[in-house]
């Protein structure tokens, strides 16, 4: 079982994502688990502020460290109340800063650790404090900014849970995919054989699977040169 914990000032927006299709029913079968934690309830002040200006002035606020300290010793207790213990834990910042997600660090991920802790930044971000602190790892899911980390919360999640034993089926398997090789994968078809005139390539209904795993191979280089051809020079 891999576990989730979810530090965010929008936990509804989390959980809303998290709690349908695949990953809804990985919670439902105990095969991971994803707690979320509201950082404002954390907060001492007695407006339940979690922000402030940032020292040497500029633009917008800044999340403040004790609230997310706070709600991080909340996510070790609340841990222990459910008689978790952590073999192995990771704490994650979500931030445009952070090293890039890709699919093999969520595979690492999945194998490493069975506890990630996510923390999800909003507004101009967090106090470098807090990071210093708690924080093992940044990752970013891109070059772009967002209005917060949630929804990368939600990508990293998702990304890894899906590699955690028990969330996909045999179906589903995660083996034989796009990236899973350093490849992009091969074009699929299913019913109907004709589409406005678009048929099916006829050696997928020869039943000769070594032809077809053939054709598949020298697909999936021709897609991956013609689309994404940086992952041929890696
Ligand atoms: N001022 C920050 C900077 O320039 O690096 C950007 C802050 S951003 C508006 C607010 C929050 O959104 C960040 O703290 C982070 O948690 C999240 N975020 C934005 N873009 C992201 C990305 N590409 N990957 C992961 N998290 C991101």
């Amino acid at each position: 079982m891999m576990r989730f914990d979810i530090m965010t000032l929008f936990p509804d927006l989390v959980s809303t994502v998290l709690t349908e299709s695949i990953i809804g029913r990985a919670q439902k079968s105990g095969a991971i688990r994803v707690a979320t934690y509201n950082i404002r309830d954390y907060s001492e002040d007695k407006h339940h502020r979690v922000d402030d200006t940032p020292y040497g002035g500029g633009m917008g606020m800044l999340m403040a460290a004790p609230p997310i300290y706070n709600c991080y010793e909340a996510v070790l207790k609340r841990q222990e109340e459910e008689g978790f213990a952590a073999r192995a834990r990771r704490v994650i910042y979500l931030s445009p800063k952070g090293k890039v997600l890709t699919q093999t660090r969520a595979k690492e991920l999945a194998r490493d650790y069975d506890n990630l802790i996510l923390l999800c930044g909003h507004y101009e971000g967090v106090d470098q404090r807090i990071v210093d602190e708690i924080v093992d790892e940044e990752i970013s899911i891109g070059d772009y900014v967002l209005t917060g980390g949630e929804l990368p919360a939600c990508i990293l999640t998702d990304c890894v849970a899906r590699m955690v034993e028990g969330v996909l089926s045999d179906a589903e398997c995660y083996e034989k995919e796009s990236l899973s090789d350093g490849l992009l994968e091969y074009p699929q078809y299913t019913r109907p054989y004709e589409f406005h005139g678009r048929t099916v390539p006829d050696i997928l209904l020869s039943g000769d699977h070594a032809k077809v795993d053939a054709w598949r191979e020298k697909e999936a280089k021709e897609t991956t040169a013609r689309l994404r051809p940086d992952l041929i020079d890696t």
